[in-house]
Order: C-alpha cells, then sequence, then structure tokens
C-alpha cells in the first residue's frame, strides 16, 4: 500500500514527491538549498501536502510564521518520517486514523473489545455512553497520527516508524456527513497527533468542527480532544463548538509524566487547558453544559492506586470532570515501554470501581482502602473491602437507614437503593428474597443488614447428604 520513492535533495522536492516515506535508516543528510524560503511557507506547503516534517532533533519543524529557513538552513533531516497523504485515498486514510484513535477512551465509548465487521467503515464507529445516558455510536478518528511528541508507550509516538497522514478538515467533515446521513453512526470523537504545534494542530481540528456544525449543519454529539498547551482562544472555540473537551493526563503527577514522555509538562500543558476550560465553563452561560473527562494509562509509569485515586478525586472535586478514564497500560512493538510489563485488566477495574464509588456512592479519597503496595486490593471490591473493615457501621436496618447508609452496603447500588427508599413507604422489608425484586444481590447484602431488627436468614440450599 506504502510506495517508498527515491529521496528528495530539496524540502520542496519532498513536499512534491508523491507517497513519501522515509525513515532515519533511509534519509540521507539533506540540506534546503534555497535560502529564503520562509519557514512558514515551507511548513504551509507541507501541510497541505498533509506532509510533517521533522527535524534533526525528531521534532515537527516549527510552524511559527514570524520564523525563517535562514536559521534553518542548515537543518539536517538525519531522522524524518516524511509521508504525503496525497496517493493516499479516504478509507485508507479512514484505516490508519481510526486505528490511531482505538486506544483513546476519554470519549467514553466501549472500547477496542466489541466485536465489529472488519474491512469495514464500522470496524471504526464504536458504541458509546452520552453524558445524559443515551447509546450511541460514534465514529473515533484522529486528525493526523503524525506527532511531535514522544510518549514512551504510545503507537503514534514521533520516532516509530509507521505511515504518517492527515484529515484535512473538509476531508474528515465530508466523510463524516456522509457517515451521519447513512444512519451509520451519530456522534464524532476528533483526537489529534501534535502536528508542527498545538496550535496549528487544535486550528485544524477546529476548522473540521467548524465545517460539521456550519457547512454540514450537524448537530450531534461532538468531542474535541484538546491538544496539549492549547490556548485559550481555541479552548474557547472548542467548547463551543463540542459537546464535551478532554485532555488525557496519562499519569497522576509530573513526576510519573516523565516516566512516560520527555515532551510533555504536567501542569503547563496538561492540567493547564483543564484549568481554562473549567473556568470558560463556571462563566460563560452558553458553556454551563459542556464537560470534561480525561484519561490514565495504568501502570506504565509504575505509579500506585492510591496516586492515581488520589488525582482522581481531585479532578472530580476540583475541575468536576464528567469522567476519568482508565486504560490498563499494554506494550506496543518498537516503542520505548515494549519491555515493560503489561497491567493485569484487574487493575483497571478495582480503578473503575473506585471511581464509581466517588461518583455515585459518596465515598471520598479517605475512604479507600489499599494493600501494603498502594494499589486496591485485588481480592474483592473496594466497597465491601470499606465494609469488612467498618465493623462498627454494620448492620444497619434496612427499613429506617437513610440512603447515604443503605449505598455503604455491598450488594445495593443507586439503583436498589432508590427503590428501597420508594418501597419502603407502604411496605417493610420482612425478608431477604424481597431484596431480589429491587435488584439487589441480597446474598452480598445480608452480612450487613438487619431487618426489621432480625438478621436475615435466607432459606439453604439442601446439601448433598441431606437427600
Ligand atoms: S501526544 Fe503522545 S499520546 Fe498523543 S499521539 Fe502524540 S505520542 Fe501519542
Amino acid at each position: 500500500m506504502f510506495r517508498p520513492v527515491p529521496f528528495a535533495t530539496t524540502a520542496e522536492a519532498f513536499i512534491r514527491a508523491p507517497a513519501t516515506v522515509l525513515d532515519s535508516g533511509t534519509v540521507p543528510t539533506t540540506r534546503f538549498k534555497k535560502r529564503s524560503t520562509p519557514r512558514s511557507n515551507l511548513a504551509d506547503t507541507a501541510a497541505s501536502a498533509n506532509i510533517v516534517i521533522h527535524g534533526e532533533s525528531g521534532r515537527a519543524i516549527s510552524m511559527d510564521p514570524r520564523a525563517h529557513l535562514s536559521r534553518q538552513l542548515t537543518l539536517e533531516l538525519t531522522f524524518a518520517i516524511i509521508r504525503s497523504g496525497e496517493a493516499m485515498d479516504i478509507p485508507q486514510k479512514l484505516d490508519l486514523l481510526g486505528l490511531g484513535a482505538q486506544a483513546d477512551l476519554a470519549c467514553g465509548s466501549c472500547g477496542e473489545g466489541q466485536k465489529r465487521v472488519r474491512d469495514d467503515i464500522s470496524r471504526w464507529i464504536y458504541p458509546a455512553v452520552r453524558p445524559d445516558g443515551k447509546l450511541i455510536r460514534m465514529l473515533k478518528v484522529l486528525q493526523t497520527n503524525a506527532c511531535e511528541k514522544d510518549c514512551f508507550y504510545c503507537a503514534t509516538r514521533r520516532e516509530r516508524e509507521q505511515p504518517r497522514t492527515t484529515f484535512q478538515p473538509d476531508e474528515l467533515a465530508h466523510l463524516f456527513d456522509q457517515i451521519h446521513r447513512a444512519n451509520l453512526a451519530e456522534a464524532i470523537f476528533i483526537s489529534s497527533g501534535v502536528a508542527g504545534s498545538s496550535t496549528r494542530t487544535m486550528a485544524r481540528m477546529i476548522a473540521t468542527a467548524d465545517l460539521l456544525r456550519g457547512k454540514y449543519a450537524f448537530r450531534g454529539y461532538l468531542h474535541l480532544k484538546l491538544m496539549p498547551g492549547a490556548e485559550s482562544a481555541a479552548i474557547e472555540r472548542a467548547l463551543q463548538l463540542a459537546d464535551r473537551v478532554s485532555v488525557n493526563l496519562e499519569a497522576p503527577s509530573s513526576e510519573h509524566l516523565a516516566k512516560l514522555s520527555s515532551t510533555k509538562r504536567y501542569a503547563e500543558e496538561l492540567l493547564a487547558p483543564l484549568q481554562i476550560a473549567k473556568r470558560l465553563i463556571d462563566h460563560e452561560p452558553k458553556l454551563r453544559r459542556k464537560t470534561m473527562t480525561t484519561q490514565f494509562v495504568v501502570g506504565a509509569a509504575d505509579e500506585t492506586d492510591r496516586e492515581i485515586a488520589a488525582r482522581t478525586a481531585q479532578l472530580y472535586r476540583d475541575l468536576r470532570l464528567a469522567r476519568v478514564y482508565y486504560s490498563a497500560f499494554q506494550p506496543v512493538e518498537n516503542t520505548p515501554l515494549d519491555g515493560h510489563a503489561p497491567t493485569p485488566l484487574i487493575r483497571e477495574n478495582r480503578l473503575y470501581q473506585a471511581d464509581f464509588l466517588f461518583r455515585q456512592y459518596g465515598f471520598t479519597f479517605d475512604d479507600l482502602i489499599f494493600d501494603a503496595r498502594g494499589n486496591l486490593p485485588v481480592e474483592s471490591d473496594p466497597k465491601t473491602i470499606w465494609a469488612i473493615n467498618h465493623p462498627e457501621f454494620f448492620p444497619i436496618e434496612l427499613n429506617r437507614a437513610n440512603r447515604e447508609d443503605l449505598l455503604r452496603v455491598p450488594g445495593l447500588g443507586p439503583i436498589s437503593v432508590r427503590r428501597i427508599v420508594q418501597m419502603r413507604r407502604t411496605t417493610k422489608f420482612r425478608a431477604i428474597e424481597q431484596l431480589a425484586r429491587v435488584g439487589a444481590d441480597e446474598k452480598r447484602a445480608a452480612p450487613f443488614i438487619l431487618l426489621d431488627g432480625r438478621v436475615p436468614t435466607r432459606q439453604l440450599p439442601l446439601l448433598p447428604s441431606s437427600r
């Protein structure tokens, strides 16, 4: 599918070359010859041809329009992965850019595990849950998989050899319009590699969103990723256009992020856009309904659950994030972390359980109990662990306890508690079997409750010896 072509000797030739695929093993030392070429011209031409040029440091060449190539003339392209997207058709681009977006769960999609038809556009369309709880079908896609960042776990990182391509705003907007009109999806999630700069990348994503909302009159659900270090004006425009925005923090602190990337700054580039978005949502009445999410890669930075949960609790409290997502680290070939052990899925599950306790059960970070390593115990869920460690709290009387106390009982959830409170207005709970009728797990709840002052009794199954 991808055809290497002879190497160009000038930047302009690089840009003209169709389907150029160069990598560090094949790029000769190259000098730009036209000393007067402004760097911005080069950048604009490269962008229009879907090319990202990486300099000798591996960073994409600056797109700063004030910079001129005169300083860049001696730049030697000792490392480059340059690809023109012109030879790639839209389905090929979607294959690459849909694949690149697959691992991002901050959009609330149900992830990679879903069974999808291969060799079909629908493989990039995921079931997802909208903020109001409605199940929707969402196209997950990158604007570009060119990236100047070096996240050590990421398949899209700058040093990793792979074909790169970019959706121009109208290509992506038009593609989604067709998908939407064909009733294949009613929502879109757009993320991106950082191609050139956050500003330039955000501009391209916002142009896509603008076209969707304007030219294509799309009124459905739109989730935009905010690039690291995104500027206030871009964040504001993203919030105006999208229903939800997100920044993936990936790690709970700057120290942990340093184990995952040498090119991202935690406070300035990742936390700051969320803080700016929160201020805008708080102060702009028209943005009041917009929401934010984030995602952690679990286990890649050798962080503990305690550290992730502490950061999560702070994000819910201070930035009022709608959701935090967790993704158990799985090594990707040809990345610096490909020798790192994968994170067991049980860690991801336990973090989601703790997260639900924060959001729906009134638990705080101080309620969580961790093991000696600082992780949530794997042998049982965090709510049951809390109950076992608080014998002074139980048993509680099911017919009188308030909602908050009922939510502490293992086996009872927000829905069953609501039903219990409703039913208590007209009925008394006297038998444990009544709990099954409200959707509770009566076996788990039984050791922790009283029914009208009595310890619940259950009909025991017949033992083989009693037959
Ligand atoms: S910023 Fe990091 S995580 Fe995002 S695409 Fe680039 S390398 Fe991957």
